[in-house]
């Protein structure tokens, strides 16, 4: 375990509609090939070999939430927060205890996690404008999903707790990020009931899957003119649904 000096960090995500991060880990079981976290600043190739809980979390935050300006926090940027060591530390659950506590704070959760349902007790106390759930589902095919998410919940539990949560009237989106080989038709009929919103974004750090992805016989989505060609047909298919999509 790892002792933070502070815990919401400044940020400028999603162009400004975010205000802050809060990552209660440091790296991630999830273990997907084509994380993007080894490349950002203060991090190295190592990072997700072995994830620790920030211990002091919660406590950083309980004094933070008081003293900073409030806004939009982004669980997580730099980590998954429903990532497997979220079952016995509960740092995720125990900062949206406390957010849901500060009508003034606003949260958006992404993760891969059906955990995240654990919480949907708390995810309800909070204002229906105050909080949003996301899922990243870059692919609609189970088999690529074991082999670029190895750790990360399947592909169908991702849809049945977006199902869930949609039922029980949270704002829900989904991140197509990166484009994964898939069916783009095929995932957009089994997200856009589910979702108010879609992002879609490319892949960033080609180099650390190619060998995978080589492996595997999927290096052709390294292409910029798949990405692209990939990009428009989910944003047409899903736009003809209704739903709105950005990126
Ligand atoms: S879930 Fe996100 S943070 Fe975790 S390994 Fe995958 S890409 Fe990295």
């Amino acid at each position: 375990m790892i002792y933070a000096k502070s815990i919401l960090t400044r940020t400028t995500l999603s162009g400004g509609d975010v205000s802050y991060s809060f990552n209660p880990y440091r790296g991630c079981g999830h273990r997907c090939v084509y994380c993007y976290v080894p490349h950002l600043p203060g991090f190295d190739d190592n990072v997700n070999e072995n994830p620790q809980p920030k211990i002091n979390a919660i406590a950083l935050l309980r004094r933070e939430i008081r003293l900073k300006i409030p806004g939009m926090v982004f669980i997580s940027s730099a980590t998954d927060p429903y990532q497997p060591l979220e079952k016995k530390y509960l740092l995720t659950r125990k900062a949206l205890e406390l957010f849901s506590m500060f009508p003034q704070w606003r949260v958006t959760i992404l993760t891969k996690s059906a955990l995240v349902l654990r919480d949907l007790d708390l995810i309800k106390k909070f204002r229906p404008q105050n909080i949003e759930v996301g899922f990243t589902i870059a692919t609609d095919r189970e088999d690529v999903r074991q082999v670029m998410e190895p750790h990360a919940s399947s592909i169908p539990a991702r849809i049945k707790a977006l199902r869930v949560l949609k039922a029980n009237g949270i704002r829900t989106y989904v991140s197509v990020a990166p484009i994964l080989p898939l069916n783009p038709e095929r995932l957009a009929e089994m997200i856009s009931e589910l979702v108010d919103l879609v992002f879609i974004d490319t892949m960033h750090y080609p180099s650390s899957v190619a060998s995978t992805l080589v492996k595997m016989g999927w290096e052709y989505i390294l292409s910029d003119s798949w990405q692209e060609e990939m990009a428009v047909r989910i944003r047409e298919a899903l736009e003809k649904r209704g739903v709105k999509v950005k990126g």
